[in-house]
This record gives C-alpha cells, structure tokens and sequence, in this order.
C-alpha cells in the first residue's frame, strides 16, 4: 500500500490566512488544492511535505467573471466549472476546446485550473492554451501582489516562478474583440495526457494576421510557446498555405522525446498537423 509520509494539515479561511500559515510552516509546506498530482505523489514519496495547506474553502478563488477587459478565472477554479462556464466558453472556445479533452470527469470535477498551473507538468493542456492567449498569472505573498505573463510562470517541468511563501491566486485573458481561438489535441485513448496538441489565438484585420498566439503541449516547446511560427504568422495573410507553413515552422522549433507516447518523427507530425488545424478553427471563429 503506498502511504504518504506524516505531515501537518492545516485549512486555510481565506487568502490571507494560507499566506500565514504559508509564511508559518515554510518552505516545507505545500498547498493543496484538488490534490490529483500532490497525492499521488506524496503516496509515492516524490514529495514530502511537511505541511499542507488545504485551500479548498477559499470560495474567493473559485470565480470566473469578465471585468475590466479581462476574463478572469480563480486559481481554484475546477477544470469542470471552467468547461461549463458560458463566459468562458464564448470569449475564449480555447478554454473549452481544452477542458473537454482533460482527463475524464472525476478529475475534472476536483482538479483546479491552479493545480494545473503550478504543477507544470510539460503535457498539461492549459499551459499551452493560456500560452496561446497571452494570459497573465496573479501571485500573492504577504508582502502583496506580483503579475508574471504566463509565458514567463515556468521555470521548468515541474517548476514555476511561484515561490514558497506564495499562492496563485487568479489567471487574467485579455478580452480582444474578434479573437478566435481553438485547441485540437492528440492522446493515445479518451481522456489520457497529451501525444501531442496544440492551441492558436487570432486576431485578424481584415484578410491579414493582426496578432496570433500559438501554444504547444507535451513536445518541448519551450515556455509552451511556438514563438517562430507566430512571428511568422504576424502581419501576413490569414491563408491556409501560411498556416500550413506554421505548422511545419512550430514542428522544426519544437523539442519532442521519444517515449511509449510514440517517436520524434510522430511527435513532429501531429505538431504540424495540429497547430494547422487550430489555426482554422480559430480563424474560423474570429471570422465568426
Ligand atoms: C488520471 C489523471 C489524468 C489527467 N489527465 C490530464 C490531461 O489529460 N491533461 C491535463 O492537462 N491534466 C491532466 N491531469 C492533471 C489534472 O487535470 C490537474 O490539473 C492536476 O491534478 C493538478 O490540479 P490539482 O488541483 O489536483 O492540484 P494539486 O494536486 O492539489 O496541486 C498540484 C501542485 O500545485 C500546487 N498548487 C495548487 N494550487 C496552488 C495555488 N493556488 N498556488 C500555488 N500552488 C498551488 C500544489 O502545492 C502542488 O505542488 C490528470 C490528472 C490525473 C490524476
């Protein structure tokens, strides 16, 4: 039987009480939030907090609303209120085209969009998709508030710029009028991690790519971003042949591993194909 190592457990009443008791165990402590990967990972002593600080009460992180030009979504969040969220859905189907493809529903009924965020696993789905979009990260300590681009929130597989004493406490999209956006994902089974997926945001003017934002999972991408393939999309016509081109450019910058998930080549290919195909959608949906 596999049995995490003994730890404190404490549950937080609000945002300002887990900074204390974050600032009170120390860097030893970690936060919990659906528990889906901190579990398992204490089970198989990977991890051995010392303290948890549960955050499950915090009803004030658990809100999607667009305000102030943002849509803004709260670290705890669960993957399933996000897929069932209208607001969420219309300003960014990315969100939703993600959610729908993450594990099955008992883990999306518990894990959080900040779990996701900060367990930075190299295929996790939303990393690429609020890559994709430009979405900023809100961290709090007790010394107050910090924002980081997501693009700048990994530091690297399984580690973020979220420090010790610190809590992710809210994700923020920019709302652009005419945004289109889209997730198409490869997975060897129905809800299994990534083979391969890729997410693309457009903003058009008129025939032309005003702005496009393109994120890939699980293939090595560094910071989760296929930074050559949105600057060449930028400013160029919105044209399947550029966004095959695209795709070909995103698969050459990538950096896939060979694992049981399949081979470089393999990798490479759904990389091209798919960044392809959500580029459509997506122009697709900014053309509405
Ligand atoms: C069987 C299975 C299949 C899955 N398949 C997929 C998949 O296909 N695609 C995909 O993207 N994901 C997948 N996941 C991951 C899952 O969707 C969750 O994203 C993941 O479990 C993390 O969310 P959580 O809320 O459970 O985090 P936890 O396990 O509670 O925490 C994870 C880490 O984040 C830290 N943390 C949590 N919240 C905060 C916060 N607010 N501030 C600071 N640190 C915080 C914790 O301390 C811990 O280090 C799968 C998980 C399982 C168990």
């Amino acid at each position: 039987m596999q049995v995490p190592a003994q730890f404190e457990y404490e549950r937080a009443s609000s945002v300002e009480h887990a900074l204390a008791l974050l600032a009170k165990y120390g860097p030893e402590s970690r936060v919990i939030a659906g528990g889906h990967s901190l579990i398992p990972m204490m089970k198989l002593r990977l991890a051995r907090p010392e303290a948890l600080i549960d955050v499950n009460e915090l009803a004030e992180l658990a809100t999607i609303e667009a305000a102030g030009g943002e849509l803004r979504i709260g670290a705890l969040v669960r993957h399933a209120q996000l897929l069932a969220s209208g607001v969420a859905g219309e300003l960014f189907p990315i969100l939703h085209d993600a959610e729908r493809v993450i594990a099955d529903p008992i883990v999306r009924n518990r894990g959080t969009i900040g779990g996701s965020l900060c367990q930075a696993d190299p295929s996790e789905d939303l990393s690429a998709a609020f890559a994709a979009v430009r979405a900023t990260a809100v961290i709090r300590s007790e010394e107050g508030e910090r924002t980081v681009p997501v693009r700048d929130f990994f530091a690297g597989p399984y580690d973020t710029v979220v420090g010790p004493a610190e809590l992710l406490v809210e994700l923020r999209l920019p709302i652009r009028a005419g945004l289109g956006s889209a997730y198409a994902k490869v997975g060897r089974r129905a809800g299994d991690w990534a083979v391969a997926a890729a997410g693309a945001a457009l903003a058009l003017d008129g025939p032309d790519v005003a702005e496009a934002g393109i994120g890939l999972t699980a293939v090595g991408a560094p910071r989760f971003v296929a930074a050559e393939a949105e600057d060449f999309l930028r400013g160029g016509a919105a044209t399947p042949d550029r966004f095959e081109k695209a795709g070909v450019i995103a698969a050459g910058h990538c950096s896939p591993a060979a694992d049981q998930r399949g081979p470089v080549d393999y990798k490479r290919h759904l990389v091209a194909t798919l960044t392809t195909r959500a580029l459509h959608l997506a122009q697709a949906r900014a053309e509405g």
